[in-house]
């Protein structure tokens, strides 16, 4: 009878939660989830020296936000020595472990490698055998008293009932030593399951070098969470159904360990910035609102001035425009300033060509005199002048987008105008007006 799924995810609190890490906890909740299983966190604190609270937190804060919740934990090994010095007392009375006088380094418990060739079979990779006689004995108690990781981790894996495991093939060396210390104790382990590591887009280990690696600094750079996860869940498996963008709920339904590849994946920021904005095109307005406003704010722009209605129609103005809230921050400041700076280019391409400010005079003149300033009530003076004037719509789009965002480009014109506000809209044609394009172009050498 096989027994119910459990799965976990064991990270050391010394780091950073990494893409290769989210990746393993991931793969082992879409497991659990997908078998009806059972998803566990474990915390592997036992490195006294590298393990801090601030990973701790940051660890579980990056998982909460990806959407990967455990059914139990997080426990903390550091919690749980009890379990590990009864091993080690079994281990000791029957002469398999040993107790070892390091005059400098203090006493700790030592593990007899035996022997022998060591089977280990994966689901992933075919069964490898380890000749240990060359293997030495190994701590499994160190000398402060906590465990050394291979052997915490085997007493844990069976205490907490863990059936399957999926790690980064690095763990592969380390099985051995885990394989001996189950038998050892007579325990039952997990079937593992060993995945190729991730590749940074020049074939080399995914790291630092190419940039962003934590998804506590993806989360930053205003990436959403379902976006990520579902990125990092196919850097080494596909449902094999060309469906790419999947919930984590799809996900969890699909997942089949199977498909997982035994090459390594390649990240690639590229394919992540589309997927980003695949999700962003059909977010909920409220969120994408949210994200978009927090994302701003955290580079402090003052979005504070404006309330939740304007903070959704402009989110749905740059929705098609952003493959991530960074993409809004420079094209949108002209909203957040009153201090204007004309680019040189589009005050000559624009506003200096022929009849363009005499047009702005005239559209100036209609939309003042409209009395209900939204973005349909605009586009109505606008195609109402072009078509009097037989003119495109360009024509009085462009100079009219000039002045009041001094750049080229912009959201529609109407709704650009409708969130801008009347007086501000135009005040900033006035000022236009005014100074004429001589005096633009000249305020703008100024300020360069
Ligand atoms: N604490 C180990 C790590 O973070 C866990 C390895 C394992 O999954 O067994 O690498």
């Amino acid at each position: 009878m096989s027994r119910a799924v459990r799965t976990r995810f064991a990270p050391s609190p010394t780091g950073f939660l990494h893409v290769g890490g989210a990746r393993t906890a991931l793969y082992n909740f879409l497991f659990a989830k997908h078998s009806g299983g059972k998803f566990i966190l474990r915390i592997e604190d036992t490195d006294r020296e590298r393990s801090e609270d601030k990973y701790i937190q940051a660890i579980l804060e990056s998982l909460e936000w990806l959407g990967i919740k455990p059914d139990e934990g997080p426990y903390f090994q550091s919690e749980r020595l009890e379990k590990y010095q009864a091993a080690a007392e079994r281990l000791l009375e029957s002469g398999e472990a040993y107790w070892d006088e390091d005059p400098e380094k203090g006493r700790a418990v030592r593990m007899r490698m035996p022997d022998r060739v060591v089977k280990v079979s994966d689901l992933i990779h075919e069964e490898v055998r380890f000749d240990t006689s060359l293997a030495d004995d190994f701590v499994i108690v160190k000398s402060d008293g906590f465990p050394a990781y291979n052997f915490a981790c085997v007493v844990d894996d069976a205490d907490m009932g863990i059936t399957h495991v999926i790690r980064g093939d690095e763990h592969l060396s380390n099985m051995p030593r885990q394989v001996v210390l189950s038998e050892a104790l007579g325990l039952e382990p997990p079937k593992f399951a060993h995945i190729p590591m991730i590749l940074g887009p020049d074939g080399q280990k995914l790291s630092k070098r190419h940039g962003a690696t934590s998804v506590g600094e993806y989360r930053r750079q205003g990436f959403l969470p379902e976006a990520l996860a579902n990125f990092i869940a196919l850097l080494g498996w596909s449902a094999g159904d060309d469906v790419e963008i999947m919930s984590l709920a799809g996900m969890c339904e699909k997942f089949d360990v199977s498909r997982i590849r035994k090459v390594s994946s390649r990240f690639d920021n590229e394919k992540l910035g589309w997927m980003n904005g695949q999700y962003i095109m059909n977010l909920p307005i409220e969120r994408l609102a949210a994200e978009v406003a927090g994302y701003l704010e955290g580079q402090g722009v003052e979005v504070s001035q404006f309330d939740d209605t304007w903070m959704r129609g402009f989110a749905e103005a740059y929705r098609q425009r952003m493959r991530t809230p960074e993409d809004v921050v420079a094209p949108s400041r002209f909203f957040f300033t009153d201090n204007l700076e004309y680019a040189p280019k589009a005050v000559r391409k624009v506003l200096a060509k022929d009849g363009a400010l005499e047009r702005l005079s005239a559209i100036r003149e209609i939309l003042a005199a409209e009395p209900e300033w939204t973005a349909e009530k605009i586009e109505a003076c606008f195609r109402g002048y072009c078509d009097r004037e037989a003119i495109g719509l360009g024509k009085v789009a462009q100079p009219v987008r000039a002045a009041v965002t001094g750049t080229m480009v912009s959201p529609p014109i109407f709704e650009t105008l409708a969130l801008l506000g009347r007086s501000r809209s135009l005040r900033r044609i006035d000022h236009v007006l005014e100074e004429g394009t001589e005096g633009l172009l000249r305020a703008a050498e100024k300020e360069a």
